[in-house]
């Protein structure tokens, strides 16, 4: 099996526009080229603004290209735990953003005419034991209660594959080809205006009253405000607010073609696109070239710089084997090729926005559910740049310049997550 640096979605390579060099000003610079950063300075120069986009190396080159392809409006909390920890009225807010966030990347692909396989059949988030499938049940009763799109859904009648008994499935999104979408949306950008600097890591950011100074190995750049849309990689940059985030590897297989009859035969008739209800979720989803891409179940950390790297053996291992047990009856499907990519949690597990100081500001929208959520939060923080009131769906995630409190994001806690995964898989095979 090839183990990947970069992301395994089929996409034309790019070199990329060339590197700051010297030193220039504008209005406003954005800082790392993801699909938040990206929609952030379309919508700036669109309205006129002088927008310059720093990314450390081609637009996309991040988890914005390798994430699994889920347009989802999932939240990274499990529905009954934000219910138990939120007011009513703060749990609507927050699908409310949620399903905005992905009725607002549906309208980019269509509006932009980008060319990256959606297909908007929604998700299942299906249960592979009967206590999973009482959580789906009590997840789709609190997310329809939150006015969000979800409904339970019977493992037969929704044709989902052999073992999966049922679930929750959500009413809007589906599957797309990530790297396929940051191309259009990365075409979009460079044909807005802004001026677009990539293999231009920033490495420092300061706010001064009268500019933001940042600096890149062989330019600065000067600007009346700045937006960090870096995701994990934020934690490298000082000015971010201490404790912002927490980086978390995530990785992804894909196996070999399949024949179509072989889905029908393991009862996969309707080929929705799956997230399991375990603690560490597990996705299983079909792609346009019949190869099914799998992932998550047991993450990663680390105290050190992220570094560019592929998926560790010993996880891809354990995506395999949970792959063999899932689906019996493509035991002979072999697994191709695996890549990842580091995804920001917030010590809330929530998206985030808010200010680092009075001019610069960042978006932390991601916990692993963020594609869509990064686009819109990209938007809305564009917005507030060029003076626009507070939206409703950012004030529902603004956190302003309050202070974070310690992650349980660790090592240990992430394996002991994926432990408890694992027993209560177990236990449900009694
Ligand atoms: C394996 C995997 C599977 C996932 N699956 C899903 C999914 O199915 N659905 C979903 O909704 N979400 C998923 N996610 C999460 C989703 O991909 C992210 O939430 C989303 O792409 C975040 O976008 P972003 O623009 O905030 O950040 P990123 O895509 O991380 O972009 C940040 C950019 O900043 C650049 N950068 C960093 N530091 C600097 C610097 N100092 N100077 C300049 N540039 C810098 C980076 O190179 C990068 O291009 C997945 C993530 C991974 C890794």
């Amino acid at each position: 099996m090839d183990l990947l640096t970069e992301t395994g979605w089929a996409a034309p390579r790019i070199t990329g526009e060339p590197a700051l060099a010297g030193d220039i000003t504008c209005d406003v610079a954005v800082i790392g080229g993801g699909v938040g950063g990206m929609t952030a300075a379309l919508r700036l120069a669109e309205s006129g603004a002088d927008v310059v986009l720093l990314e450390a190396e081609t637009c996309g080159w991040g988890p914005s290209s390798r994430n699994a392809g889920y347009l989802t409006n999932s939240i990274a909390a499990d529905p009954a735990l934000l219910a138990l920890l939120f007011s009513r009225s703060k749990v609507r807010a927050l699908f409310q953003f949620a399903e905005a966030a992905v009725e607002f990347a549906q309208e980019t692909i269509e509006h932009r005419a980008i060319d990256c396989d959606f297909e908007k059949v929604g998700i299942v988030q299906a249960a592979v034991s009967k206590g999973q499938l009482r959580k789906a049940r009590r997840n789709a009763k609190i997310m329809a209660e939150a006015g969000s799109s979800a409904e339970y859904v019977d493992g037969r009648a929704a044709g989902l594959p052999d073992g999966f008994l049922g679930g929750m499935r959500e009413g809007v999104g589906g599957t797309l080809n990530p790297a396929k979408f940051v191309l259009g949306l990365r075409g979009a950008v460079l044909a807005s205006g802004a001026r677009v600097f990539e293999h231009s890591r920033v490495q420092d950011v300061t706010d001064s009253d009268s500019a933001v100074i940042i600096a890149t190995a062989n330019g600065r750049v000067r600007a009346r405000q700045a937006l960090l849309t870096t995701n994990a990689y934020t934690k490298n940059l000082s000015i971010a607010p201490r404790r912002l985030v927490s980086p978390v590897w995530t990785s992804l297989v894909e196996t070999e073609p399949i024949a179509p009859e072989r889905l029908d035969e393991i009862g996969w008739t309707s080929r929705a696109p799956m997230v399991t209800a375990h603690m560490i979720l597990e996705s299983y989803r079909v792609t346009p070239r019949n190869s099914i891409v799998f992932g998550t179940r047991r993450l990663e950390t680390t105290s050190g710089p992220l570094l560019a790297r592929t998926p560790s053996t010993r996880v891809v291992d354990d995506l395999v084997r949970g792959f063999r047990d899932r689906f019996p009856g493509l035991h002979d499907v072999a697994p191709q090729r695996a890549w990842g990519g580091w995804i920001g949690m917030s010590s809330y597990w929530l998206p985030v926005a808010g200010e680092a100081s009075p001019n610069v500001l960042y978006s932390l929208a991601c916990n692993g559910h963020g594609f869509a959520q990064a686009q819109y939060v990209g938007h809305m923080l564009a917005g507030r740049l060029s003076g626009e009131p507070m939206a409703e769906d950012l004030e529902t995630i603004w956190h302003g310049r309050g202070r974070f409190w310690p992650s349980f994001v660790s090592g240990p806690a992430l394996e002991l997550g994926w432990f408890g995964d694992r027993l209560s898989d177990r236990l449900a095979r009694l």
